[in-house]
């Protein structure tokens, strides 16, 4: 492998959650698919035997004539969050170490991938109970910048955007008018008219997530009626003045909740709603294409390809830290949906 792969290897972390049984699964007692084996490795679709008898008090069903064989497939990655684990817990394992490579002068970016349904959400914004990891990374970063006081000023400022059928929209100062892309010399991509807010804590943020959460643009499809289309990117630009050497130097986060990954086919949508589907499966695929380029130290990255990548293109591959959340399901129910998944984080992890 090239010294740029190596590089890549410790530039990318590839994390899986599993989230546990909703209702509806538990009732309609189908199979667990998942087995979380370690804190590393899952197997996807595991032998009957394998599987205890009881899981989370649903009876199993023991024997199955008629399916096909089990794929008892391993997978490893850099870390895989179990149904018990809380969202304090999966940022311990995903964002926590980034703020510190974010202090040294790295952009980053985190993406939660997975089919609607899977946990994304849940992952980045969480509850008021149980606040996701954008608030937790958030908290930390003051926490952090706290210690880096008496040597630097900080000037925090963050915005919250939606890229929707391959337009860009504010979702803090909502408009039906799309924004503008623009590649700045100095500060690189931009968005035309974006609205910056400027925060002091972290608690500043749980509303101004809630409400531009509440403004992404939903359609209720047959498949799910909680479907989410579009890509919702809240970014966090972290300017910082040396003291003593008053050198200027701007970073920034970047923490994408995806659109669902399952395909459109599978929804049966029809006209728009297919349409819709085409261009989440174009920014997700470009930026699949993009990851897989750069593990391969490719010197064309296609970022151009789609609105999601070249948003993200200066906070991809290069002098940048990613990590990626992939959400699955451990029900049947989502049996294709789970094993895509797993099979996109894989390719990911391998790099
Ligand atoms: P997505 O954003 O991927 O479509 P959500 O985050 O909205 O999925 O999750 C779907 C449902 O499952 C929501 O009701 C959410 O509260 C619940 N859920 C997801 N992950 C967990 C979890 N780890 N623990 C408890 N409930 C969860
Ligand atoms: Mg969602």
């Amino acid at each position: 492998k090239t010294g740029s792969t190596q590089n890549m290897s410790a530039n990318i972390k590839v994390v899986v959650r599993v989230r546990p049984l909703n209702m509806k699964e538990i009732q309609s007692n189908n199979r667990v698919v998942v087995d979380v084996v370690d804190d590393k490795m899952l197997v996807f679709d595991p032998k009957q035997e394998t599987r205890p008898f009881f899981y989370q008090g649903v009876q199993q069903p023991n024997k199955n004539f008629l399916k096909r064989a089990n794929k008892e497939l391993k997978f490893v990655f850099d870390d895989v969050c179990g149904q018990e684990a809380s969202n304090q817990d999966v940022f311990e394992t995903t964002t926590k170490e980034i703020i510190a490579s974010l202090m040294e002068g790295y952009n980053c970016s985190v993406f939660a991938y997975g089919a609607t349904g899977a946990g994304k959400t849940f992952t980045m914004i969480g509850t008021l109970e149980n606040p996701g990891i954008t608030y937790l990374t958030m908290e930390h970063l003051f926490y952090t910048i706290d210690s880096f006081e008496k040597d630097r000023e900080f000037d925090i400022g963050v915005s919250y955007i939606e890229v929707y059928n391959e337009n860009v929209y504010d979702l803090l100062k909502p408009s039906s008018t799309p924004l503008q892309l623009r590649e700045d010399s100095k500060y690189g991509v931009m968005v035309a008219g974006l609205s910056l807010h400027s925060i002091r804590t972290a608690r500043e943020l749980l509303n101004m997530l809630e409400d531009g959460n509440k403004n992404r643009t939903q359609h209720p499809t047959d498949a799910n009626a909680e479907s989410s289309r579009s890509h919702a990117v809240f970014q966090v630009y972290v300017k910082m003045r040396y003291k003593i050497s008053s050198q200027l130097r701007m970073v920034k986060l970047s923490m994408i909740d995806l659109a669902g990954s399952e395909r459109a086919s599978a929804t049966g949508c029809k006209g728009d709603r297919f349409k819709e589907g085409a261009n989440i499966n174009k920014s997700l695929l470009s930026l699949g294409n993009c990851i897989n380029k750069l593990a391969d130290g490719s010197n064309y990255i296609p970022y151009r390809d789609s609105k999601l990548t070249r948003l993200l293109k200066d906070s991809l591959g290069g002098n940048c830290k990613t990590v990626m959340i992939a959400n699955v399901s451990p029900s049947s129910i989502t049996y294709e949906d789970t094993y895509n998944t797993l099979k996109y984080a894989a390719r990911a992890n391998k790099i």
